[in-house]
């Protein structure tokens, strides 16, 4: 069933393929890699409606964004591979099957193995272009397909992660930078050895500041003993939650180390599908999870897990990938939703963009951003900025 409406019959006109690289107002270091320019892979999908508007047709296109890096170093998706798995299996797949509903992007692909990340792409466009059918935002679909029943928030708290700095002082000056436009927390990204002083700096200075830590899994090679050691040192200083201390598979692993250490475990890489939620709240080898849409295969998806961890008690944020404006106002309307108790990697496009290609997401003066209202995304495309910025376009119709 369409999300157009009543007896609204949509079909599928075709799809765009389109990368885009747009520059970084500064560089963004990461375990990940350094981001100059965030290279991404969009995805363009155009609905008609035959039945719907007076006097004949009526067609609404639909954009999403894949969040794969420019390398396979977050997990295996990357952005020209993610291109080439689009060019070749995706695309003909939902163009033979004429699919026109996001809720049939997951079926209609379920052959394909991986690539969450892109399937999520697919699925995004296709919810923006259905829902500019019947006017809806993205926020208030997503809170009607949630056991949370159609609750949903206005604004939500922003938060910034703070990338990979030389010197702490480095680090300091960024954190004031933030803290003065307004967020309300802080993720500090932390390597064995490389814990503390920052962190203890980040405290006490800002003793009201939420502050998280990310390891990206740099503290598997020494197992969860010696993990628990080093991060037991964090203790003291109220931090909110340590992200995927371990390796993205090591969910007993990481169940030991929360039996060994008082901060909360959160974790992200670890967790690709609602089922993996479900198994890591199980075994206790987290009691914080980060719901990135992308890595958990969509935006649908995203709401399911949602859902288990409100129905657990787990506490959630929302995780980010340095989107454009367009994964940005998406991740926005998933935050509205009433279970994401901590704030997420949610911040303006100032955070990375001089020019968005879509937006802007903004900071208000309270810290807050706030959720569009408007049909689908809520946000349009820059059209100038698309321009200037799109390398690659490959358009097929079905036709
Ligand atoms: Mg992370």
């Amino acid at each position: 069933m369409s999300l157009g409406g009543p007896g609204q019959q949509l079909e599928l006109v075709g799809l765009e393929l389109v990368k885009v690289i747009v520059p970084l107002r500064h560089p963004w270091k990461s375990a990940a890699g350094t981001l100059s320019e965030r290279e991404s892979l969009l995805v363009r999908t155009v609905l008609r409606d035959h039945d719907g508007a007076p006097g004949g047709a009526e067609e609404n296109e639909g954009w999403g964004e894949c969040a794969a890096l420019p390398w396979p170093t977050y997990n295996s998706e990357y952005t020209d591979g993610a291109l080439a798995v689009a060019r070749q299996y995706i695309v003909p797949a939902l163009l033979a099957h004429a699919v026109a509903s996001a809720r049939s992007v997951a079926p209609a692909l379920d052959w394909l193995k991986g690539h969450n990340m892109l399937k999520s792409a697919f699925q995004m466009a296709l919810l923006d272009a259905e829902l500019r059918f019947s006017g809806q935002s993205l926020a208030s679909y997503l809170a009607s397909c949630s056991s949370s029943g159609h609750r949903r928030a206005s604004t939500v708290r922003a938060g910034v992660v703070v990338g990979l700095t030389s010197s702490v002082g480095e680090l300091l000056g960024q954190v004031e930078n933030f803290v003065a436009e307004g967020y309300g927390r802080v993720k500090l990204k932390i390597s064995p050895g490389r814990e503390l002083e920052a962190v203890a700096e980040v405290r006490n200075r800002w003793p009201q500041l939420v502050v998280m830590v990310d390891a990206n899994g740099a503290y598997a090679a020494g197992g969860p003993a010696s993990a628990a050691e080093q991060l037991a040192q964090l203790e003291e200083y109220d931090v909110a939650c340590v992200e995927q201390p371990l390796a993205a598979d090591d969910f007993l692993g990481h169940a030991q180390l929360a039996q060994r250490v008082r901060v909360p475990i959160c974790l992200d890489e670890s967790l690709t599908s609602p089922a993996a939620v479900t198994l890591a709240l199980s075994v206790g080898a987290c009691s914080v999870v980060n719901i990135k849409a992308g890595r958990l295969g969509g935006y649908l998806e995203a709401v399911r897990a949602h859902d288990i961890c409100a129905a657990t008690g787990a506490a959630t944020w929302c995780g980010g990938m340095v989107e454009t404006g367009l994964g940005r106002a998406a991740n926005v309307a998933l935050a509205a939703l009433p279970n994401f108790s901590l704030p997420g990697d949610i911040s303006a496009s100032s955070r990375f963009f001089e020019q968005d290609i879509a937006g802007p997401v903004e900071l208000g003066a309270d810290g807050t951003v706030t959720v569009p209202t408007g049909p689908g995304l809520g946000v349009e495309i820059l059209s100038r900025a698309m321009e200037r910025f799109a390398t690659v376009r490959l358009w097929q119709s079905r036709s």
